[in-house]
């Protein structure tokens, strides 16, 4: 397909779907039609030669808007391109437009973007999830055929179940931080929202690889699919007691039991296991990334970016005007929660625990990891929930997080394809089968999810919305 045509798909579905999803804070036409017009004259193809994409608004590319979803950052934009979009474009891939997110990627429903909420494609009155909300409506509605997202704690994943798509978190370091404005640093990875694990693979060839601009970016090759697989045979499949609890969701567990069959029928064998740390998850997670974003939100003064207020006209005073004006409620909790862990007197008791909770995580996954190949799981407690349902209660809304944490924390690669949907009020909403690798095996969970999706349907319905205009 020439890149004109590819782009003129993707801005047409833009046009009749975005006004109701508000997947995009920004769309630059002109700049992608004169990028597409240029690739289709030149003689050598890339590997994703005309492929149109979005980008979440806390991965930068020169000249365009990078406001994090945030009023901090409202008109800011990017002086420079991160190594990940870059490598994109260096391969014949388009950048079409910005996606909306939570705040800083600080939430699971979207809904703390300072700009207003994205809309569930599957219905419109329902969270897409979060905080790469804007990034996974855009691939469910097939505005575009792949966008990029990160995960933090499960900003990828969880997103990519609630509407549908498959997404991918790399292991920690497999692909450049550099241009991804940070969140949690030891825990923030560059994430893939397509329509399937194969393309997810494509995309990640690409992205993935050492880059000196990023010091905790891996010395390693650029990732390579592994050969294809007709079927599972010889794989053990961990499914940790902890991520099927007694009351799971009935609405996640029917279609999770059904993809284990799946796997079953498949050739897997698939093995009972514990992973006891889990239930510590949560609390390790919210101290380590809060202490994190406190410390990485500590330049937003007012002083090099964004916003400024005045305040009572001392430098102190600008700071506090700025900071108490710009940040929404949710950073500001979090920037209250993280610097009290890190505080003198408290940081031992929380920061410290925290890190030792955090090691012995990653030890219960690399002990599950000497009996299984993978790990399956839900990636998602509940379907896709309603718009303003969470809002008055951070914890609930912590808790979407419960089985997507764990493997942020141990910088393990997990992957989000669909594998079903529960009805409810007479709509489809999409669940999500997670599944989880040792650090590094990149390609081997992507494979396992590749050969799923060769046996199932699940990733290919489209939300109703869209399911009359797309071929
Ligand atoms: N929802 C989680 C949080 O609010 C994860 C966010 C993320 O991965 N960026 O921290």
């Amino acid at each position: 397909m020439s890149a004109r045509a590819a782009l003129a798909t993707a801005l047409d579905r833009i046009e009749r779907y975005d006004e109701d999803i508000g997947a995009l804070l920004e769309v630059d036409a002109a700049g992608a039609a004169a990028r597409a017009a240029e690739l289709d004259r030149s003689e050598s193809h890339g590997a994703l030669h005309g492929m149109p994409f979005v980008v979440k608004a806390n991965m930068c590319i020169e000249g365009r808007i990078a406001s994090c979803g945030s009023r901090m950052l409202e008109g800011y934009r990017a002086p420079y391109t991160a190594s990940a979009v870059q490598r994109l474009i260096d391969e014949g891939a388009v950048p079409i437009g910005i996606a909306n997110m939570d705040e800083f990627a600080f939430g699971s429903s979207g809904e703390n973007s300072s700009f207003g909420s994205t809309r569930n494609p599957w219905d419109l009155s329902r969270a897409p999830g979060g905080s790469s909300s804007g990034s996974a409506a855009a691939v469910a509605a097939r505005m575009v055929p792949f966008a990029l997202g990160s995960d933090t704690g499960g900003s990828v994943r969880q997103p990519a179940a609630l509407c549908g798509v498959t997404g991918y978190k790399p292991t920690y370091g497999v692909v450049s931080r550099h241009g991804l404005i940070a969140f949690g640093s030891s825990l923030d990875a560059v994430g893939v929202l397509a329509t399937s694990a194969a393309d997810v693979e494509r995309v990640l060839a690409v992205i993935s690889g050492a880059d000196e601009r990023d010091a905790t970016s891996a010395l390693r090759a650029p990732f390579e699919p592994a050969p294809a697989r007709t079927d599972l045979r010889g794989l053990r499949v961990g499914l940790p007691r902890e991520y099927f609890p007694a009351d799971l969701d009935g609405r996640v567990r029917q279609p999770l039991e059904q993809a284990l069959d799946d796997l079953r029928r498949l050739g897997a064998e698939l093995v009972e296991l514990d992973l006891p740390t889990t239930r510590h998850a949560i609390a390790a997670y919210y101290v380590v990334a809060t202490a994190e974003a406190s410390s990485n939100l500590a330049r937003y003064d007012g002083v090099r970016y964004g916003a400024r207020i005045a305040g009572d006209g001392s430098l102190q005073g600008m700071f506090a005007a700025t900071r108490g004006a710009a940040f929404g409620a949710e950073a500001l909790r979090r920037i209250l929660l993280g610097t009290y862990v890190l505080s003198s007197g408290y940081y031992d008791a929380w920061y410290l625990r925290a890190l030792k909770v955090r090691r012995a995580i990653l030890r219960d996954f690399q002990a599950a990891f000497e009996r299984v190949d993978v790990l399956a799981a839900p990636t998602s407690p509940t379907p896709a929930f309603r718009l303003g349902e969470k809002l008055s209660d951070p914890l609930a809304m912590y808790l979407c997080d419960v089985l997507t944490v764990p493997t942020s924390l141990a910088g393990l690669p997990a992957i989000s394809v669909p594998c079903g949907c529960a009805a409810e009020d007479g709509v489809e909403l999409p669940v999500g089968l997670q599944l989880i690798g040792p650090a590094f095996e990149d390609a081997r969970v992507l494979s396992v999810a590749r050969c799923y999706q060769a046996a199932t349907e699940h990733h290919r319905r489209l939300p109703p919305l869209v399911a009359g205009g797309v071929a």
